[in-house]
């Protein structure tokens, strides 16, 4: 079956009970047995949900993994993967990464003495320095949050394979129709289903994805035995968001290269970072490795004033100045002060992420519409 296809059909069957399209929404805790031992392969829905194991196939197939798993959310999915780890391993992980996930690895497993190293993952140099006999996890993101770096994944998983690390890429802002990692390599594939997958900002949900049988079976019993499950209302609506999930992404992505051509020219604007654009240091990689641009752009203004950023957060009235990304909607936000406000400001900057970078989620509503919004927005400011 084709990519466009795959969205509306893989995984899903009709319900073997009545012959329902649409996958139920299987709302049990357990499942009655005909003796002890012999059921229908659900025992109990912290184990098997039927509505989850369809989206858990589903993601697997669109992935190009062989198992998926999914959790109460993206951070519950990472918790799993590190929890493959034990005292005195450590973690490589791209230095400019989501706040959620920053703060997982250094406030919670560090303590679990489980230590990380952050480095800018575009240059492959700054990780074989970092590498040693305890690395075990390459953490990845591409494109990154906020900055939209792109690290080359080829490169960086032949990289751990030959060192017997594990790598783990989290997809979320390419979501499979732009980008799958596993084809590149990659051992794991991290998704918040909650962004794009899910489409519509209406649930959080987790999702791991991998072809490698041991890996596989390691998590599966991690996932049991921790029990981050997430219930099957919100499983059902990622399987309903995916339906759609090519023809969103296509439409942000459209909208995301003329709003960042049209913020290159705005005198107001400093640097706008969005890998489509041609002048950008990523745009080949990205042509390399992803089918499309995405529909994330970060941007600073020419004065780099956080006092201006503010202002422009709250006078736009088509973007909702809202945390999260990937739905239908447009969403803006101040990564300084939101979703990044758990990284110390010094290693922030150091990192490239300035007081006035505005992060813009594009969504799919006329493309005029989002560009009046945000010249009076910046004019505003
Ligand atoms: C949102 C997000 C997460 C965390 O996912 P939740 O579903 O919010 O727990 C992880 N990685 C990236 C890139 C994200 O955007």
């Amino acid at each position: 079956m084709r990519k466009n296809s795959k969205y509306i059909h893989a995984g899903v069957h009709p319900d073997p009970s009545t012959g329902a399209i649409m996958t139920p929404i299987y709302q049990t805790s357990t499942f009655v047995q005909t003796a002890p031992g012999e059921h229908k392969g659900y025992e109990y829905a912290r184990t098997q949900n039927p509505t989850r194991i369809t989206l858990e196939n589903a993601l697997a197939e669109l992935e190009g993994g062989t198992h998926g798993m999914c959790f109460g959310s993206g951070m519950a999915a990472m918790d799993a993967v590190v929890k493959l780890l034990k005292t005195g391993d450590e973690v490589i992980a791209s230095n400019d990464l989501y706040g959620g996930s920053y703060r997982l690895l250094t406030k919670i497993f560090e303590q679990f003495g489980i230590k990380s190293h952050f480095v800018d993952m575009s240059d492959l140099q700054n990780i074989k320095e970092k590498i040693n006999g305890n690395t075990k996890l390459l953490w990845v993101e591409t494109p990154t949050n906020p900055l939209l770096r792109l690290v080359d994944i080829q490169a960086l998983t032949d990289l751990a394979k030959e060192n017997g690390i594990i790598s783990c890429v989290d997809n979320t802002f390419a979501s499979p129709h732009l980008q799958t990692p596993i084809a590149l390599g990659a051992d794991i594939v991290l998704h918040s289903a909650t962004k794009y997958l899910g489409g519509h900002s209406d649930c959080v949900l987790g999702a791991l994805v991998t072809a490698d049988e041991h890996l596989a079976e390691r998590l599966y019993f991690i996932q049991n035995s921790c029990g981050a499950v997430p219930g099957p209302m919100d499983s059902f609506l990622v399987l309903r968001g995916i339906k759609t999930l090519h023809v969103r992404v296509d439409r942000a992505c459209a909208n995301a290269m003329k709003l960042a051509e049209y913020l290159k020219g705005h005198k107001a604007v400093g640097r706008v970072l969005y890998p489509g654009l041609e002048d950008n240091p990523y745009h080949a990689l990205a042509v390399e490795q992803m089918t499309g641009f995405g529909g994330m752009i970060s941007f600073d203004l020419a004065n780099d004033s956080q006092e201006a950023a503010r202002k422009v957060l709250s006078a736009t009235k088509v973007f909702a100045l809202a945390e999260s990304l990937g739905g239908v909607e447009s969403l803006i936000g101040h990564p300084a002060s939101m979703t990044h406000g758990s990284i110390p400001r010094d290693e922030r900057i150091a990192a490239g992420l300035m007081d006035s970078t505005i992060r813009l989620s594009v969504g799919i509503e006329d493309v005029e519409d989002l560009m009046e919004d945000l010249d009076q927005a910046i004019a505003a400011s």
